[in-house]
């Protein structure tokens, strides 16, 4: 479609903040780094340690292995466990097999295993809020399998019964949609009045953040794009999250190059942001296709900010330590990947 030019002078770009990196992630990704740094290639990892095309591939070419069991990883090897925590049979098995492991599992992951086990101990009925098949729940769920039911949205609360509805807290998946999460919690509560809470909230603050910026954009977006993958359910939320609130048009995309040039037509405003699995320079390779085009002008949206940091986990830490003899433990948000878009 031909652009007037008022039209051409009206095009820009609003740039959610926060967007990309979270802590959990920066953490599993630099993990993997350090592990291959210190041990050398090859090293294992369980699952996709974040669920980001480009991560896992570049982590690849570096000498990371990818399996999806620990049966997978040779006797003796050193495996580690991603950022969405596996369940405690995993553990086993690794032990059974003599695998040295090293836990990626994001602390805030490992709090909702905690609430999961403490809620269970007193044997509560557990209802977690998640998606079916997604590797947190997963986890999750191994933690107390006969105490836990899965509730997959809003529109699964009918097929819901506990032992005893005096006695049934919910817990949910760190990723979720906050909207349809409190709606879910809301049927649940109509159909079980006593119903208790989570202690804190078990959806993250880097979800919340990244949903918060893009609801106070969304309604003047005509079209957002999402940079994530189809497996990141943080990212493919975002894409929701823009549509209820007012975005015309809303696509994920794991590079520029899989933006549709017929996305933009009769297009003023694209909002961009990105899943927290996502490298900046993913979104730097957006906005530059989306300058080529016009959209050269940026203006950012803050919705909040970020300075979680996590240290390593203690395996590694006490590994660097014994090779360099002090502990450099923590790491920087945002920092695991270079303007190149190689790891370092
Ligand atoms: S999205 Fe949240 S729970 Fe998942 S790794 Fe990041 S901080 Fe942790």
């Amino acid at each position: 479609m031909s652009q007037t030019a008022d039209q051409t002078s009206a095009k820009k770009v609003l740039l959610a903040a926060p967007r990309g990196y979270c802590a959990g992630v920066d953490r599993a990704v630099v993990t993997v780094e350090k592990a291959l740094e210190l041990y050398g290639p090859p090293v294992y990892v369980r699952k996709q340690i974040v669920h980001n095309k480009h991560v896992v591939t570049t982590l690849e070419k570096r000498g990371a292995i990818f399996v999806d069991e620990t049966d997978e990883v040779p006797e003796g090897a050193t495996v580690i466990f991603s950022a969405h925590g596996v369940a405690p049979v995993v553990h086993d098995e690794a032990r059974a097999r003599s695998l040295k492991t090293i836990d990626a599992t994001c602390p805030l992951v490992t709090k909702v295993h905690r609430e999961a086990v403490r809620f269970a101990d007193d044997d509560f009925d557990i209802l977690l809020i998640g998606h079916e098949g997604h590797e947190e729940v997963v986890g999750t769920s191994g933690e107390a399998p006969e105490h836990i039911t899965l509730v997959d949205g809003p529109d699964d609360v009918d097929n819901v019964t506990v032992r005893d509805p005096e006695k049934v807290v919910w817990l949910s998946q760190t990723t979720l949609s906050v909207d349809e999460t409190m709606e879910t919690v809301a049927r649940l509560k109509e159909k079980f009045p006593a119903l208790q809470s989570p202690p804190s909230d078990d959806i993250c603050y880097a979800t919340q953040n990244r949903q918060l910026a893009v609801k106070q954009m969304a309604k003047d977006t005509d079209l957002m794009i999402v940079v994530g993958s189809r497996n990141s359910s943080n990212s493919v939320r975002l894409v929701e999250v823009a549509l209820e609130h007012g975005a015309r048009a809303g696509h994920l995309v794991d590079f520029a190059d899989e933006i549709q040039p017929e996305w933009l037509e009769g297009v003023s405003t694209v909002g961009v942001t990105s899943g927290a699995s996502v490298p900046e320079v993913l979104v730097r390779d957006v906005l530059a296709w989306l300058a080529e085009r016009g959209y050269g002008e940026v203006e950012p949206v803050v919705a909040a900010e970020e300075s979680l940091l996590f240290s390593l986990p203690r395996e590694l830490r006490r590994d660097l330590k014994a090779r360099d003899g002090s502990d450099a433990g923590t790491v920087r948000h945002d920092a695991a990947f270079e303007e190149s878009g190689s790891l370092h």
